[in-house]
């Protein structure tokens, strides 16, 4: 049984004002979904002040990237550390920071065990653009981002990892994944992380799916065996976040 997961990310959205007061709307109910994690994804500067308003619930809280380096004299980074002191989980290699910021997946990689080293769950974003699914390359591009961003990590390490299907053409369009497409690339995420790290691993592997999820379409996907939760962009600035969550959670406890 794998505990599916909502996770909400801001972006640059909500300044620490915007912030505490969106998050003191959504903080209760947040709190009574059970049967799944809820986790919100504040920018860094706003993460202190969601920490107090989360404080005393279960609702998690992370950071939508990190450095690779572990410290020092990084002009403009947030080492691993520090979110850790704050934060249990991270988001590592969203297609905006690959796409705006020249990330690849051996940056990817790095993050991501930087993020382990902290104890942080890092969500290891993944997923192509349109014209290579135009071009029929999706397999091919999710094969070499699975194995270049999750390749080689501590054993001991990969079952807190968590990986995020989300298709480029997706994000903000409007235009999601139809839940056969999402089913298909999650299968085979699934199936190359069994050849790095064996099927146990693969089989308790938590793959969310991203792209224009909205409280309208997200029982669809989690409808889905194989897709264990949402993360969630332009959504999650709304309190329909609240109904996103309670759905995947009644979705999973039914299936
Ligand atoms: C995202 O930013 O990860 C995302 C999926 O955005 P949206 O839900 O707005 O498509």
């Amino acid at each position: 049984m794998r505990t599916p997961i909502a996770a909400g990310n801001w972006k640059m959205n909500f300044g620490p004002r915007q912030a505490q007061q969106f998050a003191g709307i959504v903080r209760d109910p947040l709190n009574a979904v059970t049967g799944a994690e809820v986790v919100l994804f504040p920018p860094f500067i706003a993460i202190p002040t969601v920490y107090n308003v989360l404080y005393g619930t279960h609702i998690g809280l992370g950071a939508q990237n990190l450095s690779d380096q572990l410290g020092g004299a990084y002009t403009g980074e947030v080492a691993a550390s520090m979110i850790a002191e704050l934060c249990r989980w991270v988001i590592v290699g969203h297609s905006e920071r690959r796409h705006y910021y020249g990330e690849t997946d051996a940056t990817v990689n790095t993050k991501t065990r930087v993020a382990l080293d902290a104890d942080l769950t890092p969500i290891v974003c993944v997923g192509e653009h349109l014209a290579d699914r135009e071009a029929n390359l999706t397999e091919r591009v999710i094969t070499t981002q699975v194995r270049g961003s999750l390749g080689g990590l501590p054993a001991e390490q990969i079952g807190r990892v968590v990986v995020a299907y989300e298709p480029v053409w997706a994000i903000g369009t409007g235009r999601a994944a139809t839940r056969q497409d999402a089913e298909d690339v999650i299968a085979l995420i699934r199936a190359l992380v069994s050849e790095l790290y064996g099927q146990p691993v693969a089989d308790a592997l938590r793959i969310l799916y991203g792209g224009s999820v909205t409280a309208a379409n997200v029982g669809e996907f989690m409808a889905s065996p194989q897709i264990d939760g949402a993360l969630v962009g332009g959504a999650s600035l709304k309190p329909e976040f609240v109904d996103i969550a309670q759905i995947i959670a009644s979705a999973k406890a039914s299936s």
